[in-house]
């Protein structure tokens, strides 16, 4: 019987290392990535490969890793224009005196969609091929997100006070679910509640939202604990922890996605683990705001999902999850004392595969597997920052800079090439960002 002839696929990718994070720390040589469809139809040995599949584009990356494309699990895109704004303050200042108001003046549409623009650019170029974002007029970000072939999940903000966005929570309310019809059938666009913040949203709003989750099978994006003020006003006012008084609202599953949670008690940490609650750890943005710690040792040991966020550009200042990883690791080893803490493959499987389990996305993306989207990212790592290389996933996670990723992938469809942004015009970028840096110091 003659042998059955090659299947023509669209890309396969063949890089020196593949990690694929399903396990974690599983690093295969020798292996390809077969793509067909915007989905990955096999991973297998490069001795198999030239008898059961064909291509006209065969992507060989001989000195790269190849990890499935970084998830920001925690970020304002739009907050990238003002980026450097309002510096070394604490959350409470930042937000009252500097970031509040400006928002009030500028935040359009406009500012939202050359914000998100901004944004994606800088996370495509650092390996980032998914954000779970938190902003006003998110169906700007979206339509940006897919023009840009960026996959986003958009958080349907909900405050109790007016914004440019909405009055109140009412309006808040029906323009998630507005925003949340519009875009059900882009396969690149999820959703996802983002009530603010527990001392931002009041507890009809909150109730309702459990509720509309449930009905509306998303999940629910929130900052929590995010400083021992946040802890102790709730305290004050409701006679309850933050947490506390989620649970009695109905809002504490495997739906909520908590960031921040640096101030947990005990009760804190078993109501977390019991509920299933994800957690997004955002350590640059904790640090630089002087917020607390988040402890991730203790969150992890609990059997608690962790995803790694970067917030937004203005209290980070940055959107580099690369960094973001590497200072988590650092981070859960100095604080615990504990040099075993967060090792780096799993450092590397919070940034990828435990951010996809938090948005809800676990079965879609953060694996480099059958079926799944083809969403990757490669990184260069034959390079002087990171010679030699004895562990490729410590060198990502310890020594490699984001400008190390060179291509990236989302759906399978390559956004960057050989370190360039495909599609997209940087001078441009650059301008628009300069723009509104004069109108906003213009006041
Ligand atoms: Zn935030």
């Amino acid at each position: 019987m003659p042998e059955p002839a090659p299947e023509t696929v669209d890309e396969i990718i063949s890089p020196r290392w593949l990690i694929p994070m399903a396990p974690a720390g599983q690093i295969l040589e020798n292996h390809s990535v077969v793509i067909r469809d915007g989905r990955i139809l096999a991973v297998l040995h490069n001795r198999e490969l030239e008898s059961r599949f064909t291509t006209t584009r065969h992507t060989r990356l001989d000195g790269h890793a190849l990890i499935p494309g970084l998830v920001n699990a925690h970020t304002h895109a739009a907050m990238t224009l003002l980026r450097g704004y309002a510096d070394d303050l604490s959350l409470d200042d930042w937000l009252n005196d500097h970031i509040w108001p400006v928002e009030s003046k500028h935040v359009n549409s406009d500012f939202v969609a050359d914000g998100s623009r901004l944004a994606i650019a800088e996370m495509l170029r650092g390996g980032i091929t998914c954000f779970n974002d938190m902003y006003f007029f998110a169906d700007q970000s979206a339509r940006v997100a897919g023009d840009m072939g960026m996959r986003i999940c958009i958080g349907l903000i909900v405050l109790d006070f007016p914004t440019l966005w909405a009055r109140d929570a009412h309006e808040y309310m029906d323009k998630a679910v507005q925003v949340h019809d519009q875009f059900r059938t882009e396969p690149l666009v999820h959703t996802a509640f983002a009530p603010h913040a527990p001392y931002t949203v009041g507890n009809d709003a909150l109730r309702q939202i459990a509720v509309y989750a449930e009905e509306m099978d998303i999940q629910i994006h929130m900052h929590l604990h995010e400083t021992d003020s946040e802890v102790a006003d709730s305290l004050a006012e409701h006679g309850l922890r933050p947490l506390a008084r989620l649970k009695e609202l109905g809002l504490l599953s495997n739906r909520l996605a908590a960031v921040h949670l640096t101030h947990l008690d005990d009760n804190d940490l078993e109501m977390l683990s019991t509920y299933g609650v994800h957690a997004i750890h955002c350590p640059e943005s904790n640090l630089k705001l002087a917020s607390g710690i988040c402890p991730l040792k203790s969150l992890l040991e609990a059997g608690i999902n962790v995803g790694f966020g970067t917030d937004g550009a203005a209290s980070n200042n940055d959107l580099d999850l690369l960094g973001e990883m590497r200072t988590a690791a650092l981070l859960a080893k100095g604080f615990s004392r504990d040099a075993t803490a967060l090792p780096a493959a799993q450092a590397l499987y919070c940034a990828t595969q435990g951010g996809a389990n938090a948005l809800g996305l676990g079965a879609e993306i953060g694996s480099i597997e059958v079926a799944k989207s083809a969403d990757l990212a490669a990184i260069h790592l034959n390079e002087l920052d990171t010679l030699p290389v004895y562990h490729p996933i410590s060198s990502i996670v310890y020594a490699a800079g984001r400008r190390q990723f060179t291509d990236v992938w989302v759906a399978g469809r390559r956004l960057l090439e050989q370190g360039r942004l495909l599609n997209t015009d940087l001078t441009a970028l650059s301008k628009t960002a300069l723009h509104w840096q004069h109108r906003i110091t213009a006041g």
